[in-house]
């Protein structure tokens, strides 16, 4: 729903991954003026269309649409981002939930480079919204890690970080996270995808960078993600996963087992 420059990039990637992967995808694009209605009348009939297997309506939504009330609306089967109050529940007590493609894709991160055995490690969540931080911390949390979550009023975020064997950033302040910060050896995740000022002299948009200063990281870490590369495919990569998963449950068939978080 209307004219966000980079949710027109976000849906654009998202709809070359379903083609890639064979996947047919509709798409519904709303006039930013469009009422409440409106949309949720749209949702209430994708909900009942047996051909559509997983929805996601695309966020930032504009601001007369109350969003909670949206996200609300979706069928939770069908809820591709697992962004739905019943499915973030579900995944807060432990029970098999659609889980959000960001976290879920961190997490397939996490266990491509430390393997199946998170237990009893150390890991910092930093940033606490319920699209990233909070579902993160809840997977690392099922994953038997100790975790400490930090956020706009942690006092000393630099020695919460000392002490991480996994550090997740989902900040959205460029390059907080200072090499020196960083456990030796820790794994870095850095989900923060922040647009510098154009340099001078540049057309167009500045530089992307993450959360983390990349640069001095890399120095210290055991492994850490790149910005732009990292976190963002993985997450339209989960898209997928989630929405391959619905498409199972929906019609009987055995969910693949590397589609469970
Ligand atoms: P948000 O604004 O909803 O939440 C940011 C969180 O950071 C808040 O919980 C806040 O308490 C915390 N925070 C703010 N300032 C802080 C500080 N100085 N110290 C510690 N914590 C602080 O953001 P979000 O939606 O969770 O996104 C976070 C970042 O991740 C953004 O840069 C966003 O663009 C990016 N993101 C990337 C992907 C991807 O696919 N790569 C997906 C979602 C979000």
């Amino acid at each position: 729903m209307g004219d966000d420059p980079a949710s027109a990039v976000y849906v654009r990637n998202k709809e070359r991954a379903l083609e890639a992967a064979a996947m047919r995808s509709f798409d519904h694009r709303l006039p930013a003026a469009t009422d409440q209605a409106t949309l949720l009348a749209l949702i209430g009939r994708l909900n009942h269309d047996p051909a559509v297997h997983g929805i996601l309506v695309q966020l930032p939504l504009p601001r007369q649409i109350d969003t909670a009330a949206v996200l609300a609306a979706i069928a939770p089967d069908k809820d591709a981002d697992g962004f739905h109050v019943t499915n973030a529940g579900l995944l807060a007590v432990g029970r098999p939930a659609v889980v959000p493609c960001t976290p879920l894709g961190c997490l397939m991160l996490l266990r491509h480079v430390l393997g199946p055995g998170l237990a009893g490690r150390q890991a910092l969540v930093i940033g606490r919204s319920t699209i990233v931080g909070r579902p993160m911390a809840q997977l690392l949390l099922a994953a038997d890690c100790t975790v400490t979550m930090a956020h706009s009023r942690t006092r000393d975020l630099a020695e919460a970080c000392r002490h991480a064997d996994i550090l997740v950033a989902a900040v959205g302040r460029p390059e907080l996270i200072r090499g020196a910060w960083i456990k030796p050896g820790a794994v870095v995740i850095d989900v923060g995808m922040n647009r510098l000022p154009p340099a001078c002299g540049d057309s167009g948009g500045g530089r992307l960078v993450g959360d983390v200063n990349f640069a001095e990281a890399r120095a210290v870490a055991g492994a850490i993600t790149p910005v732009p590369g990292g976190v963002g495919p993985m997450t339209i990569a989960c898209l997928l996963v989630n929405t391959l998963a619905a498409a199972c449950r929906q019609t009987g068939q055995p969910v693949p087992a590397d589609a469970m978080p």
